[in-house]
């Protein structure tokens, strides 16, 4: 690869590396430049099915293993990463945009599901229960649900594969995983590193394709995958969860969302200004709990949009590879456009544009960093997840209101709120209808915490104790005749 990064190009399947069928190809793009940075094997559905024989081959072995020997694999895994913390933020950042800051953290956040699942995977417990009848035992068993096809998207190329990846491998499951198409070479580096901590050909398969569509319906239409684990766009989650109808599989879905920002009046305005700087700006707005809607007092409404607005100023906006750059391109002019159909739509509704608001001349997909006030609940920019950095702010007149307008949407993964009473604080972290609540706090994410949304932001929940529930069965074994010599 260019610049002596190190990732594998072609698919791994089987415990090896190997182009795809037919020798095709694609394009991996620098979002920054526009320009190729690597092609990578372009798996047919031929290689798809490989990929399940190949995780049917090494589910039983896996599964029988104990889990302190999964629990080793795994955490050798996590120190690979760490030591190779270099190569694979570079890689992130070289096909993602995402400055290099931001692709350190994202090394370290993704490591950390492996480690903490390293851990989980011990604590599997079942349980005995007591029965009605003396001679009786009753016995509850969890195992892994078997076959597991994830599917992940570019925005985090590293961390979403690891958020699901990590679960399904401590539980015993073996994965089929399809990366996203923009972010391969990421996906294909962990893979690398996990064959190197020792694990057994098979567990992990890992098959990049520009024909997405047609591998949920190979594997979905396969009796062998028993789980679909996706992340990713709402529209795309609906599709496979009817797919998944055929064979019943179990379904795990964090899709897209919709963040409400809430500052109350009696909000610290520090807090608050430096809370929008992670919610709004990381990965340059192109994260599912990016904060969109940012809904503040009346009251303190100007204070803070100066306050913002003069931060958002001193933003650097380029080249992720550059030193002090803060914001990165979109990931494609598909992107780059949605973005800008938001302001404009914003604006002919009656939207004031306090910053930026085009895009940025030369190559690449940049937008500027863009403020806009005025805004009301018809435009899309109040509906619709904009995916970019673009900071819409509405006014409120009470908690009420504040509380209502951040319930109207149809997604319900995390809000954000500041205020410095601590019964408001009680009160709108339960009104609130959303899987995750940042109070006082613009970065949550994290590991040991189940991550995931109410209404069409999804099904389950990834990290903490629940991440690794997802990928488990429950048996029950009703046990007589006990004492009895048999
Ligand atoms: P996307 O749905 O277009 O793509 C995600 C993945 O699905 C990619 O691997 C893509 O190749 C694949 N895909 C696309 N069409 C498919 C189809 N018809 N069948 C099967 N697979 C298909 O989404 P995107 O634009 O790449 O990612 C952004 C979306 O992901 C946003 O909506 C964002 O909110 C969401 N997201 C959610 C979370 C979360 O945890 N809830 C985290 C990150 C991103």
């Amino acid at each position: 690869m260019r610049n002596g990064l190190k990732a594998p190009t072609d698919l791994l399947i089987g415990g090896g590396f190997r182009p795809a069928q037919g020798g095709r190809t694609l394009d991996v793009e620098d979002p920054a430049t526009g320009e190729r940075i690597a092609s990578v094997g372009d798996g047919t559905v031929d290689d798809a099915r490989a990929a399940t024989d190949a995780a049917t081959q090494a589910l039983p072995a896996w599964r029988a293993a104990s889990a302190y020997e999964r629990s080793r694999i795994l955490r050798r895994w996590f120190g690979l990463q760490q030591a190779d913390k270099e190569n694979l933020a570079r890689i992130m950042t070289l096909e993602n945009g995402k400055p290099l800051s931001e692709s350190y953290a994202e090394v370290d956040y993704a490591a950390s599901f492996v480690e903490w699942f390293a851990e989980e995977a011990r604590r599997v417990y079942g349980r005995v229960v007591p029965a009605t009848r003396a001679e009786k035992r009753i016995l509850v068993l969890r195992q892994a649900v078997g076959i597991v096809a994830a599917i992940t998207p570019w925005n985090f190329p590293a961390a979403m594969i690891t958020r699901k990846v990590a679960p399904a491998l401590a539980a015993g499951c073996t994965v089929v995983l399809k990366p996203a198409p923009e972010t391969p070479l990421t996906a294909l580096r962990l893979g690398e590193l996990l064959l190197q901590a020792g694990a057994p050909a098979g567990i992990l398969n890992i098959v990049p394709t520009s024909e997405a569509a047609a591998f949920a319906d190979t594997w979905l239409g396969d009796e062998r995958v028993r789980k679909i684990t996706f992340t990713g766009s709402t529209s795309v989650g609906k599709e496979l969860m009817r797919k998944a109808s055929g064979h019943l599989q179990k379904v795990s879905l964090e899709l897209g969302g919709q963040a409400p920002f809430i500052v109350f009046d009696d909000a610290d305005l520090d807090v608050a200004a430096a809370g929008i700087t992670t919610a709004k700006f990381r990965n340059a707005g192109q994260t599912c709990v990016a904060a969109n809607r940012i809904l503040v007092h009346e009251r303190v409404a100007d204070a803070f949009t100066e306050r913002i607005v003069r931060q958002v100023q001193r933003m650097r906006v380029g080249h992720g590879m550059e030193d002090g750059v803060e914001i990165g391109p979109m990931i494609s002019e598909r992107g780059r456009q949605k973005v800008l159909a938001h302001v404009e739509d914003a604006v002919a509704l009656g939207a004031s544009v306090r910053l930026g608001g085009q895009t940025v001349s030369g190559p690449g997909y940049f937008v500027e960093p863009t403020i806009l006030t005025d805004v009301s609940p018809k435009m899309r920019v109040m509906r619709e997840e904009t995916f970019g950095p673009v900071i819409a702010i509405a006014r409120f007149r009470d908690e009420r209101e504040a509380v209502e307008l951040a319930n109207d949407a149809e997604y319900g993964l995390a809000a954000y709120f500041f205020t410095r009473d601590g019964s408001r604080a009680w009160r709108v972290a339960e009104a609130l209808e959303y899987g995750i609540i940042g109070l006082n706090d613009g970065a949550f994410s994290t590991a040991q915490a189940p991550f995931g949304g109410y209404k069409e932001s999804g099904l389950g929940r990834e990290g903490g104790k629940e991440g690794i529930e997802e990928f488990l069965e429950t048996k029950f074994v009703s046990w007589g005749a006990v004492g009895m010599g048999v």
